[in-house]
């Protein structure tokens, strides 16, 4: 018999993922891949699965949920992860990687794939066959106009966020829960006396940026302005800006006096354990967000759970098309996966194709679905991205906040993520049990 067949669109973190999952569960993989005749902005190499800046993939500590990740993806039988261990660099508790090996482990394992055919060619509209759709952030020209005609949505550019810090890390000695013209309680508060006022905008307009990639066009950020830049155009601006102090009337700073001005975090996630700092998306390097945001009375030692970052972003509004299993809604056999989708980052990209490979080779198997749990973080991001019902829908890195809290959790931080991981994994071990979602 004929073995069933299957498109991937782009062989990237999560295109190499997905196709070597649908090999491996002996599906026939047709990937194509547009470099080396195209190149988006900022791929450089013509290797498969190019890291496209950094070459750390965050953290290997099951203490944190990209470490987790990390081990679920090993456990699931991951190439990514596969190639990562075998081409690590030294790093400290990080998992650091030779980028050019680690690419041509992945091109090498692809093109000696049998069932892997891979075709150098840009595809610019959505197929009707079977598909994983893994184009990336950058997603552009006529695939993204064919994408937008069949969802009837225009995908977002999304060219700033702000940071997300954990509530548990915050001092709520100085932090005060209150929302402007006594609406509430929702908003948590940072009052800055004016000195505290003026050092924080004096470190922030002296802090180091994150290098632009060439392709980004500055004026399209007018809309959406990074807080460094605002705060360049005067030392008032951010006092009238994102950190007014007006409508807060029972607010006292740290000198007993009403404050100079406010910074306001917003919750950011249903269980309220994640908050964003509003008005505050930025291109500052992250360990100059560590020190610059941590100059705000509250957040000295806050958590980073995302780092505000710069660059283009194409996503869908996924939660309205996309299933938990990253198909599209609006057509059978249409899978999303990658940075498309809203998940943010290498590691959180190479999960979701591995996700979106096992559920289309299982539906072409006619076998059942496989439900990874908001249990284990490969399925807290399928669930994040395919279910988010707040605000606006944003990019999002995998975080504990996401994943199904404990019953009864104990209240040291550390002790929680080992708890969170060691369920997880249990989770993830019991699928993968006498190789359970291969059959
Ligand atoms: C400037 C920049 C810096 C970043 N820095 C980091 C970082 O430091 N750390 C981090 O974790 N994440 C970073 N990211 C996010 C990063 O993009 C993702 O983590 C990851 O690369 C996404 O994987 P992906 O497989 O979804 O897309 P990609 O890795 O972008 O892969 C998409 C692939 O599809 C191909 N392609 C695109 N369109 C077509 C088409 N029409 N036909 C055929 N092939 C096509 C592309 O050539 C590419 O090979 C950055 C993103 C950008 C844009």
């Amino acid at each position: 018999m004929e073995k069933p067949s299957a498109s991937v669109i782009g062989a990237g973190l999560a295109g190499c993922e997905a196709a070597h999952t649908l090999s491996r569960m002996g599906i026939r993989v047709r990937l194509y891949e547009m470099k080396p005749q195209k190149h988006t902005p900022a791929h450089k190499s013509n290797d498969l699965c190019e890291l496209v800046c950094s070459n750390s993939l965050r953290s290997d500590k099951l203490d944190n949920a990209v470490g987790l990740l990390k081990e679920e993806l090993r456990r699931l039988g991951s190439l990514v992860m596969e190639c990562a261990d075998a081409t690590r660099v030294p790093a400290g508790g990080a998992l650091a990687v030779d980028r050019e090996g680690f690419s041509k482990m992945v091109t090498e394992r692809i093109k000696s794939d049998p069932n892997i055919e891979l075709i150098s060619k840009e595809i610019t509209s959505v197929p009707d066959t079977p598909v994983i759709i893994a184009t990336g952030p950058l997603t552009d020209g006529e695939l993204m106009k064919s994408i937008e005609a069949l969802l009837g949505d225009s995908l977002h550019f999304f060219d700033a966020a702000a940071p997300i810090v954990t509530l548990d890390s915050l001092d709520m000695n100085k932090v005060k829960r209150a929302s402007r013209y006594d609406r509430g309680s929702d908003y948590l508060n940072c009052p800055m006396t004016m000195l505290e006022y003026y050092s924080f905008v004096r470190a922030l307009t002296s802090a180091e940026t994150a290098p632009l990639h060439g392709f980004e066009d500055k004026s399209v950020f007018e809309g959406c302005m990074p807080v460094e830049v605002m705060a360049r155009r005067g030392d008032q601006t951010l006092a009238f800006g994102p950190m007014k102090p007006v409508g807060l009337t029972d607010l006292t700073a740290s000198d007993g006096k009403k404050p100079y001005a406010v910074v306001q975090l917003r919750q950011d996630n249903a269980e309220g354990t994640l908050y964003n700092i509003v008005g505050f998306q930025t291109n500052l390097k992250f360990p100059e967000q560590r020190r610059v945001f941590g100059m705000i009375p509250g957040l000295e030692s806050a958590e980073f759970m995302r780092y505000g970052v710069m660059h283009r972003n194409s996503y869908l509004k996924s939660p309205k098309h996309l299933t938990s299993e990253y198909e599209l809604r609006e057509r059978s056999g249409v899978f999303f996966a990658g940075q498309i989708t809203g998940v943010e980052g290498y590691i959180e990209s190479a999960a979701s194709g591995f996700y979106a490979g096992l559920c289309l080779a299982r539906k072409l198997k006619g076998l059942p679905s496989i439900d990874f749990s908001r249990k284990t973080a490969i399925g807290a991001l399928a669930h994040y991205v395919s279910e988010y019902n707040g605000g606006s829908f944003q990019p999002m890195n995998i975080n504990f906040g996401i994943m199904q809290s404990l019953e009864n959790a104990p209240r040291d931080k550390l002790k929680r993520y080992s708890l969170i991981s060691e369920r997880a994994l249990n989770e993830i071990d019991e699928l993968t049990f006498e190789d359970r979602i291969w059959k």
